[in-house]
């Protein structure tokens, strides 16, 4: 009983979390992962391909794995594997048309998810206002509380397309006065995402314009998350925002080679920007993870040694991988727009959104509840169909999680057989809707 009463003395009772963590310990991949493992057979929900990545990369790891070089299993340079970033500079030097120095305007970070992190806490101060364009990679709201900024959030808006015709991705666009009446003198940053998760936009060089010049104008930062910068469709053209005019002083790009290479438990990411910004970037990451893994990043320098030899060409993977899923996509397309569960094209990306509307009765409403119905949807759905998908209200914020709630995103980086399952299932969820 001693013994009881020490335990019980020592339970803690005061509050233990720090105050960054408040209201944002809500998370929707915990509870749409579980969900997708518990019931799905066929799984478009989280961004992840289920095929492999290419020979050369994977036969690039096993040889940094069991190669000579023993140094391949230790530390290597903090803020990059001198190969990666020697590389990496190469590369992004050559599409920004200027010279990068490996060691000063490239860093290397655990994927494009830590990239991001040392962003927001780099740049971001108490009150400082941080401009987010919706909808977003969920990721970047939580950061920027963490970070004490205030997100102000400014919606893309879907335009009505013509005659009968699908709506496209680039259907969604901002209005550029609300875009500047979002600019204040508490701005620090705005994030810009092109191509878009989860629509699929590829920004326009005129969109990209408007940005960069309320940036310059107001003198603000530009967090560019470009992880689907090879991922665009039907010659369409992603064009970096650091490029136009007065942007390269002001902005850090993002890379992943989750999604550059089809890697994504790789956890390779990078920033590219001017060492006036990344030397704060080296901070961050020097004072919490310091160190990415070695061997997958010697793999992912040699996956790039051999992209730029075959740069623009045939058979270049940066060349090959869009073509393949742009195939993917226009699958997933048609087997949606055929059951009528409306999708909305996507110009790049992993990522398609659709339409639940015409789905609605299947899936009763509860008036006045707290969670939006595209969320008790997807949910439904993968309880009931097997099929998982995304809640598009997932990217929105909190007050405006109501405005967009009939779409769901799903991910077509998958498989032809995964693909053709889920067109199973909604080919037989159509039937029997039908068919009384
Ligand atoms: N940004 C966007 C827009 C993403 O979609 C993702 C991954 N889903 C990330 C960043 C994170 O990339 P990584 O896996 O390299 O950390």
């Amino acid at each position: 009983s001693h013994f009881l009463s020490l335990s019980l003395q020592a339970k803690m009772s005061r509050p233990v979390q720090a105050r960054r963590l408040e209201g944002i310990d809500k998370n929707i991949w915990v509870e749409f992962v579980k969900l997708a493992a518990t019931y799905s057979t066929v799984n478009l929900g989280q961004g992840f391909p289920d095929f492999p990545p290419p020979d050369f990369l994977k036969e690039a790891f096993v040889g940094a794995l069991s190669g000579e070089n023993q140094m391949l299993h230790q530390y290597t340079r903090a803020f990059g594997h001198p190969p990666l970033v020697k590389i990496l500079a190469q590369f992004f030097g050559k599409l920004l048309g200027r010279d990068l120095d490996p060691m000063t305007d490239v860093m290397v970070t655990v994927g494009a998810y830590q990239a991001l992190f040392c962003c927001f806490q780099a740049f971001v101060d108490e009150g400082d206002e941080v401009i987010i364009i919706e909808p977003f990679f969920d990721c970047y709201e939580p950061m920027v509380k963490m970070a004490g900024g205030t997100p102000v959030f400014v919606p893309l808006r879907p335009k009505a397309p013509k005659d009968g015709k699908l709506m496209s991705s680039a259907d969604w666009q901002l209005d550029p006065a609300e875009l500047a009446s979002k600019f204040s003198e508490r701005t620090k940053a705005i994030v810009l995402n092109s191509p878009n998760n989860p629509l699929g936009k590829v920004f326009s060089r005129g969109e990209l314009e408007l940005i960069a010049d309320l940036c310059v104008k107001h003198d603000i930062l530009c967090i560019s998350d470009e992880v689907y910068e090879w991922l665009v469709y039907d010659g369409k053209e992603h064009i970096r925002i650091a490029s136009l005019h007065g942007m390269w002083d002001r902005t850090v790009i993002i890379g992943s080679a989750g999604k550059t290479f089809s890697a994504t438990g790789w956890k390779v990411g990078w920033t590219v920007g001017p060492n006036r910004l990344l030397r704060h970037l080296r901070t961050m990451h020097q004072n919490s993870v310091y160190h990415c893994a070695t061997v997958a990043q010697e793999a992912v320098a040699q996956g790039f040694q051999r992209e730029l030899e075959r740069y623009g060409k045939p058979d270049s993977y940066f060349v090959q991988l869009p073509k393949e899923l742009q195939q993917k996509r226009d699958w997933l397309v048609q087997s949606l727009d055929a059951v009528g569960m409306k999708p909305i094209v996507p110009e790049g990306t992993y990522f398609l959104v659709a339409d639940i509307s015409e789905f609605k009765s299947d899936v009763p409403d509860v008036p006045d509840s707290d969670e939006p119905y595209d969320s008790r949807f997807a949910k439904w759905m993968v309880k009931n169909k097997g099929l998982a998908a995304i809640p598009l209200s997932a990217f929105y914020c909190g007050p405006h999680k109501n405005n967009y709630n009939h779409f769901i995103r799903f991910c077509f980086a998958k498989e032809e057989a995964t693909l053709k399952a889920a067109n199973d299932i909604l080919q037989k969820w159509k039937r029997e809707k039908t068919s009384p």
